[in-house]
């Protein structure tokens, strides 16, 4: 429903995990049942933290059991359509040394789901989002780059998805795709940022890109770099964000 990406443990705008945070308290508004975040933590690891519920619950929970410090962040507030609004469907999902948000709806999630059964995954959700967690761990151990691995993905799905991938290899990046669903760049100093709307990112930038329809984004602290789905580059359309807030 709602999603946040970051890049930039140097950037003005604090600790990853808080301007996740931030980012889904204002797109709050959209209306949600659960909310996580994952954390990418330099030294290859991952650190998730997701509960069914308002955000308030993931606060507590982060809280309680304080995440490492992150240099990369994710977060997702979920509206349920496949698997009901439990800690365990609440994104992100993670498989192996990968982890995923999606909004959306991955159409055929259940022969993808068979065809990674078959070959020994194992699920811990019931939600269609998982086959692409497994589908990105999987095409990263091949190509080892993640923004191919979210594009060869993706071209595989039927349905609409916004997507964000983290891997634990990369601690300064984030990837993004999308069919018809949205997603936004927001443009930092020595930041960037990804939303499912500009309202993400709006309290720390205005200067935005917004990608077009089959579109792979990868965000560094320093650089934004879009694909199409075939990894061609393709030019992203600038626009500056003029709302008050
Ligand atoms: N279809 C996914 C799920 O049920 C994503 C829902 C959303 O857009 O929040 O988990």
């Amino acid at each position: 429903c709602g999603i946040v990406g970051y890049v930039g443990s140097a950037g003005p705008s604090g600790r990853p995990l808080d301007v996740v945070l931030e980012g889904l308290r204002r797109l709050e508004y959209r209306g949600y049942d659960s909310a996580g975040v994952a954390l990418v933590v330099p030294g290859g690891e991952l650190a998730t933290a997701k509960k069914a519920g308002k955000l308030a619950n993931l606060v507590e929970e982060v809280a309680a059991h304080p995440l490492p410090s992150a240099t990369a962040a994710i977060g997702h507030t979920r509206w349920a359509t496949h698997g009901g609004p439990t800690d365990a469907n609440a994104h992100p999902h993670v498989a192996g040394r990968v982890a995923v948000i999606h909004n959306g709806i991955v159409e055929n999630f259940a022969p993808l789901k068979a065809e990674l059964v078959a070959a020994g995954a194992e699920f811990l959700s019931e939600t269609d989002t998982e086959v692409v967690a497994h589908l990105v761990a999987r095409a990263y151990d091949e190509s080892k780059d993640l923004a191919a691995a979210l594009a060869s993905v993706s071209r595989r799905l039927e349905g609409t998805f916004t997507l964000l991938a983290v891997h634990a290899d990369a601690p300064d990046t984030v990837v993004g795709a999308r069919h018809d669903s949205p997603l936004v760049v927001g443009l930092g100093d020595g930041e960037n940022f990804l939303g499912s709307d500009v309202a993400a990112f709006i309290g720390s930038t205005r200067e935005a890109l917004e990608l077009g329809q089959d579109q792979v984004v990868t965000i560094t602290p320093t650089s934004v770099t879009v694909t199409d789905l075939e990894g061609t580059p393709v030019a992203a359309k600038p626009f500056t964000v003029d709302w008050d807030t």
